[in-house]
């Protein structure tokens, strides 16, 4: 199997790069925010207790997080393999990833960060922010805060897999088939 973590802080570009690998590679895209996303728009009641963090750019709480992302992975029993895309974020959600994945003879292959600055970021993030209706993409406090929860949480996540070598970075800089092509080129040679 090829499970693949895409990392990187919001705007990267983790779900536009993706949706490419998921039909190049045959694998099965999940992305702990659009499954939160569904939730608010189901009005579910745990889309309306995620809403309340993604509102202020937070993170929405580790168990919560884990059991959703879980409960997605099983759905999914016959996979050729999984494209973690926003998950994880936390090292707590990470542990819990490998103990999930180690239950079920399964491990992450590889994790991938995409790195660009936070100006670009800032940029692509407020214009995507025009025709995705987010309004954590909206406004700059918004942003800024998700950028903190990023550097604070997420970011020692980058240690977690260092540990294991299983971390890589990618220019996340240029055209998107440019970026799918460093990519390929890293998924290739793992
Ligand atoms: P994203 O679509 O990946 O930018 O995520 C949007 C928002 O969903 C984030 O700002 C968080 O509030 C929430 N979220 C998504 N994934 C996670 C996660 N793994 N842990 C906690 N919160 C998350």
């Amino acid at each position: 199997m090829l499970n693949i973590v895409l990392f990187g802080k919001p705007g990267a570009g983790k779900g536009t790069q993706a949706a490419f690998l998921k039909s190049k590679y045959h694998l099965v895209h999940l992305s702990t925010g659009d499954l939160f996303r569904k939730n608010i728009q189901e009005k579910t009641e745990l889309g309306l207790l995620a809403k309340s963090y993604m509102d202020q750019g937070d993170l929405v709480p580790d168990q919560v997080t884990i059991d959703m992302l879980e409960e997605a992975v099983k759905e999914y029993p016959k996979a050729k393999g999984f494209i973690f895309d926003g998950f994880p974020r936390t090292q707590a959600q990470a542990a819990a990833l490998d103990a999930y994945l180690d239950d079920k003879n399964m491990a992450i292959r590889a994790t991938i960060a995409l790195e660009a600055e936070d100006d670009l970021l800032i940029e692509r993030l407020l214009e995507r922010g025009k025709t995705s209706g987010r309004t954590d993409d909206q406004d700059v406090e918004k942003i800024r805060n998700r950028f903190e929860e990023y550097e604070r949480k997420t970011a020692p996540v980058r240690n977690y897999y260092e540990a294991q070598q299983k971390f890589h970075s990618i220019n996340g800089i240029g055209s998107i088939s440019e970026i799918t092509d460093r990519l390929s080129a890293l998924i290739e040679s793992l």
